[in-house]
């Protein structure tokens, strides 16, 4: 075998660089570069794009299937993993029926795996309890752009930054999170555009801003309400764009009207000259582009949130041409695609209703077989019926909620508390620590299959290392567990197959096909026969649900404020060096150098106050847990906040954190709970 170049995407985040990994002639993985004509990262990675070797090294990777017994785990084979697994779960579904059992995906997955995921929870085990990581990130923005403009997803394309007079970024931190993306606002800035950030941190992109609008936590929707008022007040709405495009605009106004830049200032933090010069800026821009992170939707309010920052963009028509639009930055690499593919309780592919008469007809005609009519759980929906004795098995692939989900404590015992636990994984996680089984995947270098990036861009990722051990493809154990329980639903020859069956069904998806994918870097959906080529801005001359909707929304304050005894807001935030739950990232020495263990920023006021030395240990307590780290002394937060990263499993910030959800999506406030925190002796 010759030395090859193999293309295939980052594993890490929603962005969605080119990578080509390097494989010798012997089969081993020996170096990673970017693609240089890459359309989004224009031959640049970030640090954790070109630490991607090390993430999958077969040093540590789980190889076989593994049994526990007691407290230990014993390699078994496939094939009596598969038969105990299916056994178990027949007596599950006969004694306690379909409710009682579920599947979580991944959005580090491919589409094909997570199309095969949920189409084995709804043919197989005949339940919509399926679910995966957007619930705790981009749940409100599927929830709350699908309300107002028809379709939950990034509006424009990355490069729109090029085009744009104003970027304003709200809840998110590209720098950290989305890196490559987050230089070319840098850059972008430096052209000529002008930048406002709205975050109640001092982020990077921050420091640069035109504005910084520092909010306290939880209070974007006063603060776009205010906006909006100052934006109808001085007659820089667009009435035209109104009038022909939107529903709903006389209440809205109605809403806004007392809404006043003074009237929030207390609420907000933020003065009402700069909410003011924020809403002209905004107002008067020939064309500006919102881009929004999970300092919006991690919030109660999180689709009333999304819902509000849609409003502003509707009013001041930034819809539906190049350089505007309201742009959810999502995650993890194919959290897009997990949605996408139908991986949430109550949409099929293409957020097809599962409640819809018709999708019904549609799927049970086109798998051959009846499917549930009702929507099912969410993740944290399993978790607490496992605790009230009503949930029993669950699947797992790729994720690891007992560090990604909040109030850790409580994960922990549902996950115990389970007659039977799944997980499917690449190393040994902190929830693969408490399955029954633990399976062998293959990781994105070890399987051909697509990615689709922030931007609606589905993405061919090929094949280039052997999985190590007996480990495979998601949806090929998939295929072999289907099989062990009567079924050939899932019955495909290759992974190409697998993606014809979910685009023939998915209307968004409808022309897309590998070799048209692998042609260009990818397409942007929506890609049918009216878009052979796909859709770089979504809305520009309709919505799909007609007229846009514009929707009255009013403050919802935080679920847990601080007070006397636990005197500090939390909020989480990530770090440039690692990603998720770290599993990955931490693989890596040259990032584990970087940031090696958990961190808590704060103000050096507080710090004073509660006598914490820079790098000393501190104690951190909420109602719900404790975690001890060390305290990194900035004002990048502001008196009376403290944040951490939840990356790292010696300091679960999830501990800490707050289950109160958003009552339409059941999406956590991860972004605010009370704490305290005090001085430890060094250790
Ligand atoms: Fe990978 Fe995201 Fe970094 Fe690009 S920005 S290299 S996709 S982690």
């Amino acid at each position: 075998m010759a030395s090859s170049i193999v293309k295939t995407v980052c594993p890490f985040c929603g962005v969605g660089c080119g990578i080509n990994l390097k494989v010798d002639a012997q089969g081993n993985l020996t170096g990673v570069e970017p693609q240089r004509s890459h359309p989004v990262s224009r031959g640049k990675l970030c640090e954790k794009g070109w630490s991607t070797a090390y993430a999958i090294r077969p040093d540590n990777r789980i190889t076989e299937p593994l049994k526990r017994i007691h407290d230990r785990f014993y390699p078994v084979s496939w094939d009596e993993a598969l038969d105990t697994i299916s056994e178990t779960l027949q007596d599950i579904l006969a004694e306690s029926g379909p409710e009682s059992v579920g599947v979580i995906s991944s959005a580090r997955a491919t589409n094909e795996d997570n199309y095969a995921a949920q189409k084995f929870a709804r043919a197989v085990l005949k339940t919509n309890n399926i679910d995966h990581c957007a619930r705790i990130c981009h749940s409100p923005t599927v929830a709350g752009l699908k309300q107002t403009l028809g379709s939950g997803a990034m509006t424009n394309s990355t490069q729109d930054i090029f085009e744009t007079e104003l970027i304003v970024v709200i809840g998110a931190d590209p720098t950290e999170n989305h890196s490559v993306f987050g230089g070319q606002i840098f850059e972008a800035k430096q052209r000529g555009a002008k930048l406002v950030v709205i975050d109640p941190r001092v982020t990077r992109l921050a420091k640069v801003a035109d504005i910084h609008v520092q909010l306290k936590p939880g209070s974007n929707i006063a603060l776009i309400n205010a906006m909006l008022h100052v934006i109808l007040k001085q007659n820089l709405h667009n009435q035209s764009f109104i009038s022909q495009r939107c529903d709903g605009f006389d209440a809205l106004a109605r809403n806004v009207a007392t809404i006043t830049p003074e009237s929030v200032e207390s609420c907000t933090g933020v003065s009402a000259d700069v909410i003011r010069q924020t809403a002209m800026l905004y107002g008067q821009a020939q064309r500006a582009m919102i881009l929004y992170g999970m300092g919006i939707t991690q919030f109660v309010s999180g689709t009333q949130n999304v819902i509000a920052l849609s409003n502003l963009a509707l009013v001041c028509g930034q819809i539906g041409r190049p350089g505007t639009g309201i742009n959810p930055l999502r995650g993890q690499n194919n959290v897009q695609g997990a949605c996408d593919m139908g991986c949430l309780p109550n949409v099929y592919p293409g957020y097809q209703a599962v409640d819809d008469p018709s999708v019904q007809q549609k799927f049970a005609r086109a798998w051959g077989t009846q499917v549930a009519t009702t929507p099912g759980l969410t993740s944290l929906g399993m978790t607490k019926a496992t605790l009230a004795g009503d949930f029993r098995a669950l699947i797992i692939f790729g994720e690891d909620p007992v560090v990604t989900d909040p109030d850790q404590n409580h994960v922990r015992a549902a996950m115990k508390a389970m007659d039977l636990l799944v997980v499917a994984e690449l190393t040994m996680t902190e929830t693969a620590k408490l399955a029954d089984y633990i399976l062998p995947a293959a990781s994105f270098a070890e399987k051909e299959g697509t990615f689709t990036n922030c931007e609606r861009r589905v993405q061919h990722g090929s094949q280039a290392l052997q999985p190590p051990g007996s480990a495979i493809g998601d949806w090929q154990w998939l295929k072999a567990l289907a099989a062990k329980l009567g079924s050939d639903a899932l019955n495909w020859s290759d992974s190409e197959a697998v993606f014809d069956e979910m685009a023939a069904l998915t209307p968004s998806y409808q022309s897309m096909s590998y070799p048209g994918i692998m042609r260009a870097h990818g397409l942007q959906w929506p890609c049918h026969p009216g878009a052979p080529e796909g859709t770089a801005i979504l809305h520009q001359s309709t919505f799909p649900i007609g007229k846009a909707r514009l929707i009255p929304v009013h403050q919802i304050e935080i679920d847990e404020a601080a007070d006397e005894q636990y005197p500090l807001l939390l909020t989480t935030n990530r770090l440039h060096f690692h990603y998720g739950c770290g599993s990955m990232t931490r693989k890596s020495p040259l990032l584990e150098r970087e940031i090696p263990a958990g961190i808590l920023f704060i103000n050096p006021e507080d710090a004073r106050a509660l006598k914490i030395q820079r790098y000393s240990p501190v104690g951190i307590r909420s109602r719900r847990g404790y975690v001890e780290t060390r305290a990194m002394i900035t004002e990048d937060v502001p008196p009376g906040l403290v944040a951490m990263p939840y990356h790292f499993k010696e300091a679960p910030s999830n501990q800490l954190t707050n289950t109160a959800q958003d009552p339409v999506t059941k999406m956590p406030e991860l972004k605010a709970c009370a704490v305290s925190v005090s001085p430890l002796p060094p250790g």
